[in-house]
């Protein structure tokens, strides 16, 4: 039985290596190298995308805010404090929406969105995991203002990762804390801040955290941020949602969650808010 085998095999072989000498023969090298090379080759269709004019949206982008209205905002279903102990009692009893509040509170003012200190966060009706985001600034002059109480806002994805949003041109505060910082995380990599009074612009990738049936991590949230289009966060790991004092872990949450506007006590705008799901 093993002879027969082996005699089929060497048929096989030489029969193989007589067709690969023939086809060799007719190729030349040239074309064998380009053979080669498509065999390494994909092609798909993508989808096809129309680029904004003037860093307006792109065609398949949510338009969250154009100047117009506040429609696409609302109050949050519950307030972001960033304690581990609040995270704990409150992500469990998300259900995944969808979360019906009460109306966004904050003043339209000259086509921009501005926070009225007090009023406390606005949050978006759309929920998002993954996702491109556009976001432009304003921290207003004040000199009678200092550090982390200077013009501070905050971008929180999920309502729970937040990007600073602060005057960090001329004021002194902790690197992880001022603008562009993944907040007690990271710090940016450079400080691309235009002056207060100058509108300013994040263009942020997100990657919400992925988690086991039983509520381990099994991958972590991931930021990408370019600062007035200078790289500032290069797809960092974050520890967990952000916290303002202690550590930072994951606590289980639902795969889609808003997009989080800070109130801070300041009087900070914004406009042109878009954003893409990924
Ligand atoms: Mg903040």
């Amino acid at each position: 039985m093993g002879k027969i085998c082996l005699i089929i095999f060497a048929i096989f072989f030489f029969s193989e290596l007589n067709a690969q000498k023939k086809e060799s023969a007719i190729l030349s090298a040239e074309q064998l190298q380009q053979i080669r090379a498509k065999a390494t080759e994909l092609h798909r269709d993508l989808d096809r995308v129309t680029p904004g004019k003037e860093a307006g949206p792109p065609s398949d982008a949510i338009v969250l805010f154009d100047g117009s209205s506040l429609d696409e905002w609302q109050k949050p279903f519950f307030e972001y404090s960033g304690s581990m102990a609040e995270y704990h009692e409150r992500l469990p009893l998300l259900k995944g929406g969808p979360y019906v509040t009460r109306p966004a509170d904050w003043k339209l003012e000259n086509g921009a969105l501005v926070v009225v200190p007090g009023t406390g966060h606005l949050v978006t009706k759309e929920l998002f995991g993954d996702v491109q985001l556009h976001i432009e600034w304003l921290t207003p002059k004040d000199a009678t203002k200092r550090g982390q109480d200077y013009s501070n806002s905050g971008l929180f994805f999920m309502g729970l990762y937040e990007i600073q949003i602060l005057n960090s041109f001329d004021n002194e505060t902790y690197s992880n804390g001022q603008a562009g910082a993944i907040y007690k995380q990271y710090i940016p990599l450079v400080n691309a801040t235009k002056p207060p009074g100058n509108w300013q612009v994040y263009d942020i990738i997100f990657s919400a955290p992925k988690f086991s049936e039983s509520g381990e991590i099994l991958n972590p949230a991931r930021i990408t941020v370019l600062h007035n289009g200078v790289l500032i966060q290069n797809n960092v790991s974050l520890l967990g949602p952000t916290c303002y004092i202690g550590q930072s872990y994951y606590v289980k949450h639902p795969e889609k969650l808003p997009i989080l506007l800070q109130d801070h006590g300041n009087p900070v705008r914004f406009r042109n808010i878009w954003a893409r799901k990924l």
